[in-house]
């Protein structure tokens, strides 16, 4: 049947599966279905739909800023869109993969968008010394890197963050254990009944927790967060091997220094990367870290291989 009535704007705060749901400029919400392949939204998404008797039709994905691919066991697949910054939440405990802190910090990059690294539960006040340490190439790097406590009700660190989130849309990660929930529920007063009626509407009355869902903390102002639980890895598959260099600061700030233009920094003579892992070139700010250079080496290996379907 030909669409009737016109398409009406509306912002995509959660998605499951193929559908998902529309909130319109007036706040109502609605679940959603993608009218083809084309018009098949994620969270963070615009889009223009039209109303069905109690539901409604996504005719049309708004051009995207950005979009972003999480990694399953099996495949990737897109998640979010259109943001302006990702938080990556890690903590003194347990302990942060620099694998998966790399390939967000790629992600972004790769984006043009900015990554915030929050270090949670500054009061387990040794292991918190341990794990500032381990950021130190980060922040060596250029990334913020900002101290947070959740315990107890001043919550220190807990200004600042919110200060980096004021008008933006960002969305947050973290491996489980880290106080996400903990800093999501502070940011957002109701966040976890919020999730449950997201959960709820797209899955029929089942209760899932694998909902990407967009909260507001300040709708006038434009400031979002999305959460996406269960989140492990972010899916690279869209990038070249031979991108990377660019996308990792400490990488490229020595990539000048190579005797071949087209140097991949694995096994050529006279590369400047490999001549800093080694420790041959006197040390800078920009020293890459030998963890950092063997993320590079797996992350090479894994996007020279065909996509696996
Ligand atoms: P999630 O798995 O990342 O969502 O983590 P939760 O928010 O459930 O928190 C995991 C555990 O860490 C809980 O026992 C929290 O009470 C605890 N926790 C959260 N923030 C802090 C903090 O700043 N300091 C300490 N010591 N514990 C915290
Ligand atoms: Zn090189």
């Amino acid at each position: 049947a030909p669409a009737s009535g016109t398409a009406r704007a509306g912002l995509v705060v959660g998605s499951h599966g193929r559908h998902c749901l529309v909130e319109t400029p007036d706040g109502e919400r609605r679940i959603c279905h993608p009218r083809g392949k084309k018009s098949q939204a994620v969270v963070g998404d615009r889009v223009q739909w039209q109303p069905t008797a109690d539901e409604g039709t996504i005719e049309r994905v708004d051009e995207r800023r950005n979009l972003f691919y999480r990694q399953d066991e099996i495949r990737t697949k897109s998640f979010a869109a259109n943001l302006d910054q990702i938080l990556l939440l890690v903590a003194a405990e347990p302990d942060f993969s620099e694998h998966q802190l790399t390939r967000a910090l790629i992600a972004a990059e790769a984006q043009h968008i900015r990554a915030l690294i929050v270090l949670n539960k500054s009061d387990l006040a040794e292991l918190f010394g341990r794990a500032w340490e381990r950021l130190a190439p980060y922040r060596r790097m250029g990334y913020a890197v900002l101290p947070l406590s959740l315990e107890g009700a001043d919550a220190p660190g807990l200004a600042a963050v919110e200060a980096e989130l004021a008008g933006r849309t960002t969305l947050i990660l973290g491996p489980s254990g880290v106080g996400k929930s903990t800093l999501v529920n502070r940011l957002v007063p109701g966040a976890l009944a919020q999730t449950g009626e997201i959960s709820q509407a797209l899955n029929s009355g089942r209760h899932t927790t694998t909902t990407t869902t967009w909260y507001w903390m300040d709708k006038a102002a434009g400031t979002a967060l999305i959460d996406s639980p269960g989140f492990q890895e972010f899916g690279l598959n869209h990038i070249e091997p031979t991108q990377l260099p660019a996308l990792m600061p400490d990488i490229a700030a020595h990539t000048g220094e190579c005797r071949f233009y087209n140097c991949t920094h694995r096994h050529e003579p006279g590369c400047g990367v490999i001549a800093h892992v080694e420790g041959a070139a006197p040390p800078s700010d920009a020293d890459i870290s030998a963890m950092r250079y063997r993320i590079y080496n797996e992350l090479f290996d894994e996007l020279s291989r065909p996509p696996s379907y």
